[in-house]
């Protein structure tokens, strides 16, 4: 292993602003003059129309877009062209601060922009850190000076960084405004932290740039209703502050995500990850062959993805791993059998995946092997067979969450292209009559349902260390869609104490561990309750009731949950009370 200060000691945290290249500034100008030149003052009238027209279609008849746009038709913009929904929001917002309208969460729901965005019930909040090097060697990495390594500077969170000068205040701030400009609620924050290897980079980097993005989410509020005017005003004294701030903040963190190499996952890592607040770990695994990894000059092995993701999971973490078909010395037969190797292999059994196809990018290793005829990106047919083969042997308690990465096409030398590949793998699954059972694909989406269409079904797993339980609320068979998930708990069993990371912290040394709740809904603002929404139908309380009784029956005494700082206030109102990186409630045995 490298010392993380190699790659610091050359690296600036923050861009001054002329060093952001001109063309993100004249970029970012032109986007914010079109969005200010809007003026919902002059609007008011039209828009107060159309917002009526829009609540009175019945809910069984609206159809989004399609029920939209013949309102939008009927009261032009000016006589010419359409009101944009970036304009009705600033319009709805401007009535109810006017007094002329009340608010009214079924307009929102039905004006919001991108409602894909916190469909899973949180904001993502992408942010990414300043560029630095990575130990890793791995031949089809671009390596863009402009950028953390593995990133483009115009894929599409890069250009908002750079343009932020990877200052991580300003990034979290502008993208926690952008969802509230759009209609969302950014009260529940999933924080992705993107770049490179985290592990890589400085303690003391790391630390502070988690306690800014803390810092901006204590503050966004604040800043809205201007009361106050720089980031500094709003900087805390150390990140314990800037956590505890949180815990009771507007807008709270739900979750915080990192992306590592597993070779850079030790003992001492693990407990720095839960200082930090870390609950989920991204780890590029990319194959699950020895041979594969050594001639892609991965630098690692699969003994290390297995030793690292044992000492995650017995740490409680939820574990992101990205997989890479079509790498150097690969064949569609050949990672059709490497990616059987994700769920045979007990060590690896992932809670989500990313699935990255090789990108073959200029100037990197793979691409002279390329030129030299030694590499041959597989055509659309193949890939597109490929990822079709695979999708249907997903298990129910993993979450594919992205099929292709948001490379812009041009900086792609050969091979498939194109971003819709999800799209076109399911038009594919269609054609053969075949289904994913992810959880992605079966989530319930928009659709309401009624506690008594739901059932409890349990998944029960076996990892090299642990016995795991996924328990999920779905629609049952009486329902219009069965199988549909509402709601689901990751509850991780050690087989005995003090396996994997129990071995080194005491505190959860024999714990049954819930790594993750998570109940679907669009990210509702506290008390903005929507009836039918199962964030708000007690399904995390019936999921953790459940949990507690097959932890009673497996003979746990205690139990610990891997929350994130801002859930806190969540599981102390359930009984949890804060340890030292945990929280903890004991298991009574039943009355
Ligand atoms: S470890 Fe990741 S970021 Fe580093 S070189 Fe390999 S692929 Fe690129």
């Amino acid at each position: 292993m490298v010392d993380s200060m190699v790659y610091c000691s050359i690296m600036k945290r923050i861009l001054a602003q002329d060093e952001i290249p001109d063309d993100i500034i004249q970029k970012s100008r032109r986007w914010q003059q079109s969005r200010n030149t809007f003026d919902p003052a002059e609007h008011s009238a039209p828009v107060y129309a159309i917002l009526q027209e829009i609540l009175a279609v019945p809910e069984d008849e609206w159809n989004g877009q399609s029920s939209l746009r013949p309102i939008l038709t009927r009261f032009p913009k000016e006589g010419k062209g359409l009101y944009s929904k970036a304009n009705l929001i600033a319009c709805y917002r401007r009535l109810i601060a006017e007094g002329d309208l009340e608010p009214d969460p079924l307009i929102m729901r039905r004006i919001r922009m991108k409602p894909m965005r916190t469909q899973s019930g949180v904001a993502p909040v992408t942010v990414l850190t300043a560029p630095a090097g990575c130990p890793g060697k791995c031949i089809f990495c671009p390596d863009d000076w402009r950028m953390p390594k593995s990133y483009i500077y115009d894929e599409p969170g890069c250009q908002r960084a750079e343009r932020d000068g990877f200052d991580p205040f300003r990034q979290t701030l502008g993208r926690i405004r952008s969802f509230e400009s759009i209609g969302h609620s950014a009260n529940k924050v999933e924080l992705l932290i993107l770049g490179g290897t985290w592990s890589a980079y400085s303690r003391n980097y790391r630390e502070w740039f988690i306690q800014r993005c803390f810092d901006a989410m204590n503050s966004a509020g604040a800043f809205d209703a201007a009361m106050v005017d720089t980031a500094e005003e709003v900087a805390s004294a150390s990140l314990a502050e800037a956590q505890q701030r949180n815990v009771e903040a507007q807008h709270r963190n739900v979750g915080l995500v990192i992306e590592t190499r597993p070779d850079w996952i030790t003992p001492d890592e693990i407990r720095h990850l839960r200082r930090l607040g870390v609950t989920k770990v991204q780890i590029g695994v990319q194959s699950l062959d020895d041979e594969i990894l050594t001639r892609n000059k991965r630098g690692h092995d699969v003994a290390a993805v297995r030793h690292a993701l044992g000492l995650l999971r017995t740490a409680g973490f939820k574990l992101h791993l990205h997989w890479m078909p079509n790498l150097y010395g690969a064949t569609p037969d050949s990672d059709r059998e490497d990616f059987a190797r994700f769920f045979d292999d007990p060590a690896i059994r992932p809670d989500e995946l990313k699935i990255y196809p090789c990108s073959l990018i200029a100037d990197t290793e793979l691409y002279t092997l390329w030129q030299e005829g030694a590499y041959h990106p597989y055509t659309q047919d193949e890939l597109v067979a490929l990822l079709a083969d695979v999708k249907p042997t997903i298990p129910a308690y993993t979450r594919v969450n992205r099929l292709f990465r948001d490379i812009p096409a041009h900086h792609i030398q050969a091979g498939v292209t194109m971003s819709n590949l999800r799209e076109v793998v399911h038009d594919e699954l269609v054609r053969r009559g075949a289904r994913c059972g992810c959880i992605r694909c079966r989530e319930i989406k928009w659709r309401r349902v009624r506690p008594d269409e739901l059932t409890l079904r349990v998944t029960t797993y076996a990892t090299d260390l642990t016995t795991e339980h996924f328990l999920e609320y779905v629609t049952g068979p009486q329902s219009e869609e069965p199988g549909l998930i509402a709601g689901f708990l990751r509850l991780s069993l050690p087989r005995e104490p003090g396996v994997g990371s129990r071995r080194f912290m005491d505190e959860i040394h024999n714990s049954a561990m819930i790594r993750e709740v998570h109940v679907y809904g669009p990210a509702l603002a506290v008390g903005a309750e929507r009836p039918g929404a199962p964030q708000h139908a007690g399904l995390g309380e019936q999921l953790m009731d459940a949990a507690r009784e097959i932890s009673r029956a497996a003979g746990f005494t205690r139990m610990s949950v891997i929350a994130a700082t801002g859930t806190r206030a969540y599981y102390a109102a359930r009984g949890f009370t804060l340890g030292d990186l945990y929280m903890h409630s004991d298991l009574l045995p039943r009355a």
